[in-house]
Order: structure tokens, then C-alpha cells, then sequence
């Protein structure tokens, strides 16, 4: 097997190699121009690459073709077309023409549009992104696009991912300019997302209404053992998770998604794969696709796959680290320290401007990563905290030290300057120890750790590029008001001022202690807990500002992206309340009922016995179960009342907050009393698997 791997890998994609094989070299050309240049592609060569397409797609058993996009449910939507025609003699022939291949028009009217989109003019299109490879899943021919209402306002993930792309390309370039890098034509962004997941049986899975509903469990007592000898982590594989594993690779690697890394994680049950990064819009499809492909394949082995961030209460959640980096149509990964002043130099303005940009934009970034799921994370002692910083490392901040007040880089017993021929390397080794860190210099990347295991990678991509792009523009604005001749000296001083104005953001210590918490606050740093308390910084003018000057989002957008999130808040939050009242009425409290049932008939069959037999024991837990019966039966009634009380507010960013303060804190509080009772009572009278069933038995 592994020597197909080269012949597999990439087999059902339109990639680079196919294209120069299948396309007449005329319009290989232009179509690579339209990809790396982002130039308008013409009519005739679009129909030359739609007929190559589709017999390539043929070839390779498909007969449908779909625009493939990414609405804002943060999933993928495809509807496809088959590419039959009809002719004479009650006969087909199999077409797929330019226009097709270039836009759709799916009915779009019921994706969420945050009322961008009134339902009388239901029509959205779907455009080509070119720069991302079509590819071939379950036959048929997917088409990578972008997708837009009738106005032109984006109703996907992707179009702002793209403009932010356009917008950190367009300032980076200019910085380099400035620099004096003469080559560099384009600069993109760089993504290599670590996806965790749990694989959980299949059986017990549908037994669990709130895994089926909600993703993640809902009641559940912690097993005598967990995650705490951390025997899993790197664990070897067992036999049927080495097999998911590997059928799971080997469709990636078809998709030509570069699955590199798998191991065991931290909890019992969890796993990561991580790819070889790629392009930003690449990589983000490609994630996409990962998380599909994970289900699928782990319902062919009995495996259902959970990417919710946080499955089980009491172990670790899943999130999603964020590898990310900026490099030159040249090569250079403007991340990694050089080996020429002139790279040394790049490397120390992107980042200051980095270090800027989360500094000003940290409230964003962490509004990149706010969902319901997420909140279970973030702040809890397994995750990053909320409060965004950024870990350089104890030898970057001394090189970063060495240049704010001219002292000796202890290291190399020289002052490191900018333009310095040489920079230290900084190997994983110094920088990677700190794993609290939310955004961590990984020695020739950035490592934005916040992410949620479940949600697009493109919020926290379009969002980060953006900001960045912001602060190369006000370097660039102020480079180019400087005498070419003393430039150095001009990078110099902006690197300096720019380290010493944003300092507060670096932190290098342990980011899940409460000093740090107190530490934060007094740099009035930002420390946004909750998805409802998050959300409205989109709104601020600052960001506002950001995202409209840059063109990536349009104010019209930003309103409408803004109710989509408290609006999915608020649903998934409604979800839950209900089906966790399902769940006490209608399987928790009649098991423990019945248990009391049991334990009652035994009293009685034991003193029909003999009178002088003890039954205290049992009257005891009768006693304590009835006090759990009743105080759930409390706090489930004040729970439904609350949840009635959440719909009837019509505001709804107040309708969020009162989800969060009042029925999620309704929620625990039942959770707390029920866990407490579950382990009393026998596992067959519980209606559904345990968490002990569940994370070890597998
Ligand atoms: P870990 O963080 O688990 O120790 P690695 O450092 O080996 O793992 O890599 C994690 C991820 O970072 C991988 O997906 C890798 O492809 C990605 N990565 C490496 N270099 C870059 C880069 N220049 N830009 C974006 N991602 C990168
Ligand atoms: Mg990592």
C-alpha cells in the first residue's frame, strides 16, 4: 500500500499538474495568471477549462458537477447538477460549459443572511475561486466558490477570507518595497490547522439524545478515572482507531489534503490529525473537508466522530491550533529569522507589526473564536485563557529587548540590531514550552491556539490577516515619508516604538493562573469570557473602521454577521435547554424513580421476612435519592420557565446575555445535582451509556 501513496495522493484533484497536462498551453497560462495575479479570466479560456474539467471529472467516475461553498452555518453547502443533456433520439451527452464552471445560482433563501438577504429576492450566486483546486468527492465534480447575495454582499466565510488575503498582500508588499526588496510580487498567508476530534462508538452515541442534539453531552458523572495519568496522550493506537486512522489518511490524501501527523490525545477517546500547511484559502477548504471526511469515514468503521469543542465535561475539550505564517512568492517565510540583513530586517517589522495588531485587535481575535461550544473552553484550565497575549519566548524577547534599549543580546554578547546579518534561530525547543500561551511564536510561524474544534478556520484567518494588514499600512504610511538613504534608521525607530507601545500584550508566563487574570487587568488588556459579552466588539468603531477601510467586511456585513452569531447563540442555547429537559423528564428522573422503586420493594420483601431486619441502608439512599428527585425536579421547572422567559425577549443580544447568565447557569446547576445522583444508581437502570461506557470501551 504505502508505495501508492505518491500515485494516490491528489488522484481525485483539478490540480496544478492535471491542468498543465489537460489545458491547451495558452490557456494554462492565463488561467495560472488569474490564480497568482487574481486577474479577470475570459470567457474562452473559462470554457476551456470547464471541457477539460469535466472529462478529467468523467474520467474519474463523476456525473455531477456542484459550486462547493461556505455558508455562514460555518458548514459546507453543495447542490449539484448533473452534467447530462438531453438529445435527440431520447439520448444524452454530458456537458459543463464556462458559465457554469464560473457562477451559480443556487436558491439560497433559507442559508442564515443575518436579513441581508430578504427572502423576495432569494437569489444568491456562487463564484469561482480558481485559486483553490476543484476536486471529485463520492462522484461528483466539486468546484471551490465564493458566495454572494444578489448585491454583492458576502454570505460565506470565504469571500472575507479572500479580501483579507488581498489586503495583507497588498500592504506587504508595500512594506517590502520600502525595505528594499526588489522581487517579492505577491505575499500570502500560510495555515496549517491541528484538528482534535473524539471517536466515540456508534451505539452508544445513539443512545445519547444530547450528543445527537447537541454535540455534546449533558449529564454525566466523571468515571473513577479519567485523563489524570495521562496514559492516553501519544498512547499507542488501538486496533480499530489505527484503522480509522489510516482509511481517513488515505482519503485525504486523495482529496490531495496533506494529513502528516496523527496521534492519541490528552483524553481518553481523543485524537488529532494535523496537516502540512498550506495557502490561507487552501487550507481552510481543506479543513472544511477534513471534518467531513473524519464523519464519514468514522461511521464506516462504527465510529461516530464529535468535534464539539467540549464532548464531555470533567476531561479536555478539542480545539484547533492555528499554525500561521506570511510568505513571499520567492519563498521566504517572512517568519523565520534569516540569514541576511535584509531578511533579518523583514523579519523584525512583520513582527512588530504583528505584535501590533494583536495588541489593537485582540478584542477581534477573540471574537474570532466565540461560540457557545468554545466558551466551555476558553478560560477553563485546558485551553488558552480568554484573555488574548502573545508568548515570544525567552529569546526573542531578549533579542526584542536588545533592540528597544540598545543592551547586549546576553546569547551572543553582541547588541542585536535591526539589519543585523545574523538572528538567532529559534528552534522549537526555547519557544514551545508554553502551551497557556493563546498565541505563541513557534520559531518561523505564530500559533493562534484559541480556535474551537468545530468551527471554519476562515473567521480567525480573515480576522488576523486584517489586522495585520492594518499595521503594515501605517508602517508603509510612515516609511514612505522617509529619506530613502537613512531607511534603516526609520525601521529601526518604528520597530522600537512600536515594541515599546504594545509590550503589554507579550507574556511569556503561565497563562491559567490567577495572577496572570489580575496581571492582565492592570495592562487593560482584554478579558472577554463569554460568546454574548464578546460579540458586540464587531461592532465598535474601531473595528469597524478596519474592516470597511481594507475592504473586507462592508458595515452592511458586519450587522448581518453579528446577528447570525447571537442568533446561532441563542439556538444552540435553546437546543440545549430543551433537550436537556427531555432528557430529566423523560429518562433521568423515572430512572431514579425507579430505583427508588426497587429499593422500596426491597424494603418490604426483607422485612416480610423477618421484622428485626435492618433496612436503614436502604432507606438511607431512598432518602438521598428522593432529595435529588426533588431538587431536580425544582431547578428542571425553573429551567423551563427561564428558557419560556429567553424566547420572549425580542432583543437579541439581551435574549444572548439572559442565555448565559440565566439558563445555562440554570443548566449546570441541574447537571451538578444529577451527576451527583447518577453514580447511586445501577447502570441498567440508567437509559443510556455512561461516560464510563463511552470514553472505555472503545
Ligand atoms: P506541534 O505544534 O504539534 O508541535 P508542528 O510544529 O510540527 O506541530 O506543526 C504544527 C503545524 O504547523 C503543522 O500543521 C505544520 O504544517 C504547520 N506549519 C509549519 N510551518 C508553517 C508555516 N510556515 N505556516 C503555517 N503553518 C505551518
Ligand atoms: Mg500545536
Amino acid at each position: 500500500m504505502d508505495n501508492k501513496v505518491p500515485e494516490l495522493y491528489g488522484s481525485l484533484v483539478f490540480n496544478d499538474s492535471i491542468m498543465r497536462e489537460k489545458l491547451p498551453k495558452d490557456v494554462y497560462k492565463s488561467l495560472r495568471k488569474t490564480i497568482e495575479n487574481n486577474t479577470h479570466l475570459d470567457r474562452d479560456v473559462a470554457n476551456a477549462v470547464a471541457i477539460a474539467m469535466k472529462e478529467w471529472a468523467i474520467e474519474n467516475g463523476a456525473t455531477h458537477y456542484t459550486h462547493w461553498f461556505q455558508p455562514m452555518t460555518g458548514y459546507t453547502a453543495e447542490k449539484h447538477d448533473s452534467f447530462i443533456s438531453p438529445i435527440e433520439g431520447g439520448k444524452v451527452i454530458m456537458e459543463f460549459a464556462g458559465k457554469e464552471l464560473v457562477k451559480g445560482e443556487p436558491d439560497a433563501s433559507s442559508f442564515p443572511s443575518g436579513g441581508l438577504r430578504a427572502t423576495f429576492e432569494a437569489r444568491g450566486y456562487t463564484a469561482w475561486d480558481p485559486t483553490s483546486p476543484a476536486f471529485i468527492k463520492e462522484g461528483t465534480l466539486c468546484i471551490p466558490t465564493a458566495f454572494c447575495s444578489y448585491s454583492g454582499d458576502a454570505l460565506d466565510k470565504k469571500t472575507p477570507l479572500l479580501r483579507s488575503m488581498e489586503a495583507l498582500n497588498k500592504q506587504a508588499v508595500r512594506v517590502l518595497r520600502l525595505l528594499g526588496n526588489k522581487e517579492v510580487t505577491n505575499v500570502t498567508t500560510t495555515v496549517g490547522p491541528e484538528q482534535e476530534y473524539f471517536l466515540i462508538d456508534k451505539a452508544d452515541y445513539a443512545k445519547r439524545k444530547d450528543l445527537i442534539f447537541t454535540g455534546r453531552t449533558l449529564l454525566g458523572a466523571m468515571p473513577p478515572k479519567g485523563q489524570e495519568m495521562d496514559d492516553h496522550y501519544f498512547g499507542s493506537l488501538r486496533p480499530r482507531v489505527s484503522d480509522y486512522m489510516h482509511e481517513l489518511d488515505e482519503e485525504l490524501w486523495k482529496l490531495g489534503i496533506p494529513a502528516k501527523t496523527k496521534h492519541n490525545e490528552v483524553a481518553p477517546c481523543q485524537h488529532e490529525l494535523a496537516p502540512v500547511f498550506d495557502t490561507t484559502n487552501v487550507a481552510v477548504d481543506h479543513n472544511q473537508l477534513t471534518m467531513e471526511v473524519m464523519k464519514k469515514v468514522a461511521d464506516k468503521h462504527g465510529f461516530v466522530c464529535l468535534l464539539h469543542e467540549k464532548p464531555f465535561a470533567g476531561i479536555n475539550g478539542s480545539g484547533k491550533h492555528n499554525n500561521w505564517s506570511v510568505s513571499t512568492n520567492t519563498g521566504v517565510n517572512l517568519l523565520e529569522p534569516g540569514t541576511t540583513p535584509l531578511e533579518n530586517t523583514q523579519f523584525l517589522v512583520f513582527l512588530a507589526a504583528i505584535i501590533k495588531a494583536v495588541d489593537e485587535y485582540a478584542d477581534l481575535l477573540r471574537l474570532s473564536v466565540a461560540s457557545a461550544g468554545n466558551d466551555h473552553r476558553l478560560g477553563a484550565n485546558e485551553a488558552p485563557p480568554a484573555i488574548i497575549s502573545i508568548f515570544l519566548g525567552d529569546e526573542l524577547t531578549a533579542v526584542l529587548d536588545s533592540i528597544v534599549n540598545g543592551t547586549f543580546f546576553e546569547k551572543r554578547k553582541e547588541s542585536m540590531s535591526i539589519g543585523a546579518s545574523v538572528l538567532p534561530h529559534f528552534t522549537k525547543d526555547n519557544t514551545d514550552r508554553n502551551r497557556t500561551s493563546p498565541f505563541a511564536f513557534t520559531g518561523n510561524k505564530f500559533e493562534f491556539r484559541s480556535l474551537g474544534s468545530s468551527a471554519s478556520v476562515a473567521g480567525p484567518n480573515t480576522i488576523l490577516n486584517t489586522a495585520v494588514a492594518e499595521s503594515l499600512k501605517q508602517f508603509a504610511d510612515v516609511l514612505e515619508g522617509e529619506d530613502p538613504e537613512k531607511m534603516l534608521e526609520a525601521v529601526t525607530s518604528l520597530v522600537k516604538e512600536t515594541i515599546i507601545k504594545h509590550k503589554r500584550i507579550l507574556f511569556n508566563g503561565n497563562g491559567y493562573t490567577d495572577e496572570w487574570v489580575e496581571e492582565a487587568a492592570k495592562r487593560g488588556l482584554y478579558n472577554l469570557k463569554s460568546t454574548p459579552e464578546v460579540l458586540p466588539v464587531f461592532k465598535a468603531d474601531k473595528n469597524v473602521q478596519l474592516f470597511t477601510s481594507h475592504g473586507v467586511f462592508s458595515e452592511t456585513e458586519i450587522n448581518s454577521r453579528y446577528e447570525i452569531l447571537l442568533e446561532n447563540y441563542c439556538k444552540t442555547l435553546h437546543i440545549e435547554t430543551l433537550t436537556l429537559q427531555d432528557m430529566i423528564y423523560k429518562q433521568f428522573l423515572p430512572a431514579v424513580l425507579k430505583y427508588i422503586d426497587t429499593l422500596s420493594n426491597s424494603v418490604i420483601a426483607r422485612k416480610s421476612v423477618s421484622a428485626s431486619i435492618t433496612t436503614s441502608a436502604e432507606q438511607k439512599l431512598i432518602e438521598k435519592l428522593s432529595g435529588y428527585y426533588e431538587s431536580i425536579t425544582e431547578l428542571t421547572e425553573k429551567l423551563h420557565d427561564d428558557t419560556d422567559k429567553a424566547e420572549s425577549i425580542s432583543d437579541i443580544l439581551e435574549q444572548a446575555l439572559f442565555y448565559h447568565d440565566v439558563v445555562f447557569d440554570d443548566m449546570n446547576k441541574i447537571r451538578e445535582v444529577a451527576d451527583q445522583a447518577e453514580p447511586l444508581i445501577p447502570e441498567d437502570i440508567i437509559p443510556y451509556p455512561t461516560y464510563e461506557e463511552i470514553l472505555f470501551y472503545v
